[in-house]
């Protein structure tokens, strides 16, 4: 992880406040049983405007806002009012660098006792200084982990919820502590889902595939950013459908997509090249076309970027 510097100032219950002040105790229901929503949110620095811009606010909410629903969590305030409060942070911690957003909204009831409703939430907002996720974003070695995504009826992997993270870190930890950059994690139907925080495509005869939303995915922002540049930019079609685990030796190009990893090139799968081994042309072409996109120099794509004024 590319950050260990503190946030200044956070955002808690519903003002602004210095970060140290910004306190749970240890009973906090959360803390305990996973009872928590977040997003993760990439702000970026462009120089020329001397703003920072944030990709994709309203989506992130509005994915915030479901995420808590999944918990039978009402936030108390809208979805506007949610993307302001992400603003007025950021205004308030005053980054001029890429950073990084987390918004958190969690059960802050101090109780003993497993279970969603009865309870009151808390949203906290925090941004830090954020570079690569994954150094190696070039050409990445991923390993097929022995740990399965949770399916829907166990913990909907749609929504992004606390406790499901205990899932990836089982994941992420085997891999990086047996030398891979990352783990991929199959379903419980046995096809492939995603990485431990990472959305996956594929690239095959000139055809592109990610696996479906029913496939015990997250709903990735990015992945939704990517599937219409590769329509709409690059010409490209794109399949969102159940993907075999051996599709993945037999690929041209694999890529891990989020806000965090970016568009990440997956060059070797359990010691395996993936196609030549290098980073691919329709991975080398998106990264470029998504890094425009993201630092708002793409008119048609200004959008999704919304300033900090
Ligand atoms: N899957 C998982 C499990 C994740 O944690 C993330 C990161 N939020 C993603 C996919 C990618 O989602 P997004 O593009 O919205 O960041």
């Amino acid at each position: 992880m590319a950050t260990s510097q503190l946030p200044r100032m956070a955002f808690f219950k519903d003002r602004i406040m210095p970060y140290a002040e910004a306190k749970v105790g240890l009973l906090t229901h959360a803390l305990n049983y996973g009872t928590g929503v977040f997003a993760g949110i990439r702000g970026y620095w462009n120089a020329e405007l001397g703003k920072l811009l944030v990709f994709r606010l309203a989506d992130h909410v509005r994915r915030l806002h479901e995420s808590a629903r999944l918990l039978r969590m009402h936030l108390g305030l809208s979805e506007e009012a949610t993307a302001r409060a992400v603003l007025d942070l950021l205004k308030a911690e005053n980054l001029r660098e890429d950073c990084y957003i987390r918004p958190l909204c969690f059960y802050g009831d101090e109780v003993i006792g497993v279970r969603l409703h009865g309870l009151t939430p808390i949203l906290g907002i925090v941004a830090v200084p954020f570079g690569l996720y994954i150094d190696k974003a070039d050409g990445a070695h991923c390993t097929v982990s022995s740990w399965r995504r949770p399916s829907d009826n166990v913990i909907p992997a749609r929504g992004k919820i606390t406790g499901s993270y205990a899932n990836s870190a089982f994941a992420k930890s085997d891999a990086e502590l047996a030398g891979f950059d990352e783990a991929i994690l199959l379903n419980q139907d046995g096809y492939v889902s995603e990485g431990s925080g990472e959305n996956i495509f594929l690239v095959r005869r000139g055809l592109v595939a990610t696996p479906s939303l029913n496939q015990s995915v997250l709903e990735g922002i990015t992945r939704r950013s990517l599937v219409t540049l590769l329509r709409d930019e690059l010409g490209l079609t794109v399949e969102e459908r159940p993907i075999e685990r051996g599709e993945l030796f037999v690929a041209e190009e694999i890529f891990l997509t989020g806000t965090a990893a970016q568009v990440t090139a997956v060059t070797r799968i359990d010691h395996r090249p993936v196609g030549s081994g290098q980073l691919g042309p329709v991975t080398d072409r998106l990264r470029k076309l998504f890094f425009d996109v993201i630092r708002g120099r793409a008119d048609k794509y200004r959008a999704w970027c919304t300033p900090v004024e």
